[in-house]
């Protein structure tokens, strides 16, 4: 039996950062993560101003990321290039992308250097006492004990189902899909959304194709539905990454995929995320932005936070930790999902679509508010309109939920 204060399930961006600060702060930590060094995650390998001011606080250097200035967003004929945050605002005024491949590599690899023990290539699940309590780890016959359990392990799977922490089936969700192909343009400084994809029925699509230039001579390029569309039960991401594709071939110039497609889950609700002796973290805690499907600052800030909380009190963590997390997104994570709900409904999307992106002012304005980058407490225009939306928002709510389409 090994004594950790904290053990980790998974060593993607939110595991990491849980062993980055704890680790640097004198905690003995394990992180286990059942991939390889190196392993690939599905992801646009977006990375958000909010990301890039996570990465920041835990001095992860960006040399190796591709700077981004802004996002040009299409809907339609309409294209607006618009710079991703004011200048003067909490948050950094450029984004980046980074393959997750290399992103992920030198998370985990700061967290070794700052002492914390890596497990590649196993799988872990918590063990649970008989008062309910999470103790600590098994990993195949070794079981570890821990003050602390961390589960880090993404899209809900059998470690989540142990600790009752699965998404809330009432819940929007997300599947999205991408691969990698090269382009002339693959050092754009700006990264691309077109908002209004079609099925191959032409039924609009709640989400956004993109092609995130990754600066190595490749672009990312995929696809992303939320589970509020009609007919989302039967959608082929794989034919609806062929028309995107065909939408873009020209204007970026792409070449084939240089690896098969592949597709995966965005949760975005999780029915707990803390209980006796554990916390959940990043995706396994549903913190997915259902505004625009990101998730990497989420988990690096939760990352952070569960370390913190154990280190100013081992014994409180788990509820301070869930009442940080609360006050931190709750609000604004509860808006985006009854967007997702009214979004789902072609024609209110369309006509939304219409307006959000009609100026550069309104389009710029709803950036900030769909990119997470205005506070509860923000003034000006895009924290109005961010109170306005959620006020108006909690209004339809129960009417958006029970008009929701047929999946
Ligand atoms: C197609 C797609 C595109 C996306 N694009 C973006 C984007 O551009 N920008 C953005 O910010 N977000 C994006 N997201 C969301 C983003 O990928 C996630 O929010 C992010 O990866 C969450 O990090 P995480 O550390 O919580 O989980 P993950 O990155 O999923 O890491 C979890 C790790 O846990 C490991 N694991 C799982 N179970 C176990 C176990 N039992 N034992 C040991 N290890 C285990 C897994 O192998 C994995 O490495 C996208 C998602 C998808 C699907």
């Amino acid at each position: 039996m090994t004594r950790f204060d904290i053990a980790v399930i998974g060593g993607g961006p939110a595991g990491a950062a849980t062993a980055i600060r704890a680790a640097r702060a004198g905690a003995k930590v394990l992180v286990v993560e059942k991939g390889e060094h190196g392993r690939d995650k599905v992801c646009g390998d977006g990375l958000t101003p909010r990301a890039v001011a996570a990465l920041n606080e835990l001095a992860i250097p960006l040399d190796d990321a591709h700077r981004i200035a802004g996002l040009r967003m299409i809907a339609g004929k309409q294209v607006r290039e618009l710079p991703w945050a004011r200048e003067g605002g909490r948050f950094p005024t450029h984004g980046a992308v980074w393959p997750r491949r290399r992103l992920d590599a030198a998370l985990i690899d700061a967290a070794a250097a700052a002492g914390a023990e890596v497990r590649f290539g196993a799988t872990a699940l918590p063990v649970i006492d008989g008062d309910g309590r999470a103790t600590g780890i098994k990993v195949g016959n070794d079981a570890i004990t821990a003050d602390l359990t961390v589960l880090a392990a993404g899209a809900p799977g059998e470690a989540a189902r142990v600790l009752g922490a699965e998404r809330d089936p009432r819940e929007p969700y997300g599947l999205a899909i991408r691969t990698y192909v090269d382009s002339p343009r693959h050092a754009d400084a700006h990264i691309e959304a077109c908002l209004t994809v079609r099925d191959e029925r032409g039924t609009w699509i709640p989400g956004y194709g993109w092609m995130f230039p990754c600066g190595d001579g490749t672009v990312n390029l995929g696809v992303g539905a939320l589970s509020t569309m009609k007919g989302f039960k039967d959608l082929n991401l794989n034919r609806l990454l062929d028309s995107y594709r065909t939408l873009v071939r020209d204007t970026w110039g792409i070449g084939p995929d240089l690896e098969r497609a592949r597709a995966w889950r965005l949760p975005m609700s999780a029915v707990k995320r803390h209980g006796p002796g554990w916390v959940a973290i990043g995706d396994a805690a549903g913190l997915i932005n259902p505004m625009n499907g990101e998730g990497i600052d989420y988990g690096l800030e939760s990352g952070i936070v569960a370390a913190d909380r154990f280190l100013a009190d081992p014994a409180t963590a788990p509820a301070t930790y869930d009442a940080e997390i609360g006050e931190r997104f709750d609000g604004f994570l509860r808006t985006g999902r009854r967007f997702a709900f009214l979004i789902g409904h072609p024609r209110l999307m369309r006509t939304g679509l219409r307006f959000a992106v009609g100026t550069d002012r309104v389009a710029a304005i709803t950036l900030q508010v769909m990119g997470n980058l205005v506070d509860a407490d923000t003034p000006g225009a895009a924290g109005h309109t961010l109170r306005a939306a959620d006020r108006l928002l909690a209004l339809a709510d129960p009417a958006l939920r029970a008009t929701r389409a047929r999946a």
